[in-house]
Parts: C-alpha cells; structure tokens; sequence
C-alpha cells in the first residue's frame, strides 16, 4: 500500500528527519490560506502515487498567496500519468545547494534490509540505477543489530559528505528513516531529494513510503490512510471479498483455494505453453457468493480467453467448492471455457455435481492446464 507524500512525511517527522511543514488542501482559497500561515515562499505539490510529478508540472513555486491559489487551481484537476490530482501539499519552499537521494528498500537478491544513498538526487533513482551506477553507494544493515552507526557514516563519506558535522546529521537522518522503515512494516522507504543548504544542514523535500500489504494487519491506523483512488477496480472489489487477486498479462484466468497452490497453477500454466492472467487465492471455505465474486472479478478483464478452477479440498470440501461454482456460474453471464480440477475432500460428490454443469473436468492439475491453455488457443 502506497502512502502519500504529506502521510511520509508526518510518520518520518515523528522520527526526526526534518521535513518541511504546511498543510494539505483540497481547493485553491485553502490552498492560499496554507501559504498566508507559512509566510513567503511556498512550493505547491501535487498528491498523487507518481514519480517524476516535479518533471510534468505537479511541483511549483509560488511567491505570493494569491500566486499559490493560482498555481494550486492548475495543479489541482490535472491528469498526471492517468491520475487526477485531489489534493495538493503546501509547504515552505527551500533553497538549497544539492541534491541527494536516501531510500531503503528490502533487496531480496540478499536477504537484507539495504540502504542505499547518491549524490544524484532528485531524479528516480531506477533511472540512476540504468545511466550512472556507480553514484549509488549502498550498505545492508545487519538482521540483528539494525543500521550500526558505522555504515550510515559511510553512506555519506561515500556521497561526499566528508565535513564531519553533516556526516552526524546525515547518519542521524538515516537511521530515523531505517527505524520508520522497520516499524511500519515498509517495504519502502525514501527521501528524494534530501537536500543540502546553504549553511550545510540537511533537509528532507520529499518522502516516499510503500507499506507492505503483508504487515498491514499490525496497523490499523495506517491501513485507515489508505487511498484506493490509484488501485484498479477488480483489486478493490477483491480485497474487499477478502480474495488476494493480482492482475497479470496473460489469458488464461486461475481461480485458485491456498497461495502456495496458486503459485504453483501459474508455472504449471506456464509449462505448458501458457500466460496466467492473474494470481488468485480464493481463501479457505470458497462460499458460493465468494465463488461468483471472484469469477467476476477474472472476467472483468477482457483478455481472459478460459479460465483454470484449481481446488484442493481440505478443511473445504470439494461438494461445497462445486455447489458454489455451479451456482455462481448460473448467475454469471459468458462464454468463456472453464476447466476445472477438484482434488480432496468428497471429490467424488463435486465431481458429481459438476458433470452437470458446462465445465470441462481434469483429473489432474496438469491434464487441467493443458485443456485450460488449448482452450484459449482455440479463441
Ligand atoms: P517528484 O518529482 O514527484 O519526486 O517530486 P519532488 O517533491 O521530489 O519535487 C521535484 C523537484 O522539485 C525537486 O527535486 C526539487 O528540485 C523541486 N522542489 C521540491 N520542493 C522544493 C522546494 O522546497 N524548493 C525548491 N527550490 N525546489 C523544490
Ligand atoms: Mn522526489
């Protein structure tokens, strides 16, 4: 789950990293209110879960509030990359010498939480990673024992933050963003850019959370920020069923009861020659309006040419999947070719129930995928 930039920054603020303050408005008279509290100079930003909103106009410079109402009308309404802007951030705008990117991220490649900081802040640093590697200087903090003081000050040594009273204030601020990071459960977590003033101090312009799904149920209160205006419709609607749905590329629909066995129906789709148009753990006790649900939700994208029912009946039985399916599909309209594969408790009771209804039965998850993928074939 995303956080926007004005949430960032209050969780980061409430570990010390220095950001600027202002408020959020939602109209250009509020947004001129903002300004004439902050007093003078004020950046206008447009809350939105993009990257690169400074490059296509969301970021502006104001020096009067009757300026910040104008700005603040165009900003607010526009279209950046497919999202419109509702809201925008009004905070005391910084003059600055440099720019310097910090983030943390958890690198799966080596199991570590890593820290990574450059000296080419200001732009993404995926676009670092690609033109300029080297400018990257990263650390991986230690399972145990955190960021240790040591590796934040090489971080900025190795940025060129050699004066020693900006190397403390840098690993101050590195370890108020690790220590967020760990706390809230991110999976990200970056201040782009950090900037370097006139005086030497250092100062967060910009903060950027992502909250891992995974660790949300720890809290509550950040699960009640939530902004669901950037998450497509069919996620919604699924997580509010309390189905885990991932959209993918391909066109062969998977509905699927357990993670694990959701993972595994994709690559045996992909062994046999075909693209899973999704991920989808239908959860345990598949009820018949929960069934109707998800096969909504796998054909609302239109690239779905069959869809793949892999169950394994445990605690679930198999009759109760079947009943489910069968009525979920005589209230759902289409013509798309279904496959089914029922395996476990009263198997033989739901394939009873099934031999009646339109599905194309498999004995096995692999006879199930290669009907599945030649049925798609045939569209
Ligand atoms: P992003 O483009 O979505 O990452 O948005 P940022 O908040 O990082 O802003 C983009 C750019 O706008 C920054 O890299 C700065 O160059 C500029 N900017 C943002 N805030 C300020 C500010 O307070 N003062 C000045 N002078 N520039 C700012
Ligand atoms: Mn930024």
């Amino acid at each position: 789950m995303k956080l926007h930039e004005y949430q960032a920054r209050d969780i980061l603020a409430r570990y010390g990293v220095p950001v600027t303050g202002g408020g959020v408005a939602t109209t250009p008279a509020e947004a001129r209110a903002i300004a004439e509290q902050i007093g003078g100079r004020v950046v206008v930003k447009a809350q939105v879960f993009v990257g690169g909103r400074g490059k296509a106009g969301g970021v502006k410079l104001a020096d009067t509030p009757e300026q910040v109402e104008q700005v603040a009308g165009q900003i607010l309404g526009m279209n950046i990359k497919g999202l419109t802007v509702e809201k925008v951030l009004v905070a005391e705008a910084i003059t600055y010498e440099r720019e310097i990117y910090l983030g943390v991220i958890m690198d799966r490649a080596s199991r570590r939480i890593v820290m990574m900081a450059s000296a080419e802040g200001g732009v993404e640093i995926e676009e670092v990673a690609k033109t300029n590697p080297e400018a990257i200087v990263k650390v991986a903090a230690h399972p145990m024992l955190g960021l240790l003081e040591f590796q934040a000050r090489d971080l900025a040594y190795g940025i060129g933050l050699t004066d020693a009273k900006q190397a403390r204030q840098f690993a101050q601020i590195a370890t108020a963003l690790y220590r967020a990071y760990m706390d809230v459960d991110a999976s990200l977590a970056e201040i782009n850019p950090l900037v370097v003033r006139a005086d030497g101090s250092l100062q967060a312009l910009d903060s950027k959370i992502v909250l891992d799904d995974s660790g949300l149920f720890r809290h509550p209160d950040l699960e009640a920020m939530r902004d669901a205006s950037d998450e497509p419709e069919a996620e919604q609607r699924a997580r509010a069923a309390g189905i885990t749905y991932i959209k993918l590329d391909g066109d062969i629909g998977c509905m699927v009861n357990g993670a694990g066995l959701a993972m595994a129906t994709m690559d045996v789709v992909k062994l046999y020659g075909g693209e899973p148009a999704n991920f989808l753990d239908i959860g345990g006790g598949a009820s018949k309006e929960k069934v109707k649900t998800a096969l909504q939700i796998i054909l609302s994208d239109p690239n779905v040419k069959a869809v793949m029912f892999n169950i394994f009946g445990g605690i679930t039985r198999v009759d109760e999947v079947a009943k489910g399916i069968v009525a979920a599909l005589s209230e759902v309209e289409t013509d798309v070719p279904m496959i089914a594969r029922l395996v476990g408790t009263n198997e033989e009771e739901g394939r009873r129930i099934l031999a009646e209804s339109a599905l194309i039965p498999a004995a096995t998850l692999a006879e199930a995928a290669e009907k599945a993928v030649h049925a798609a074939r045939a569209r």
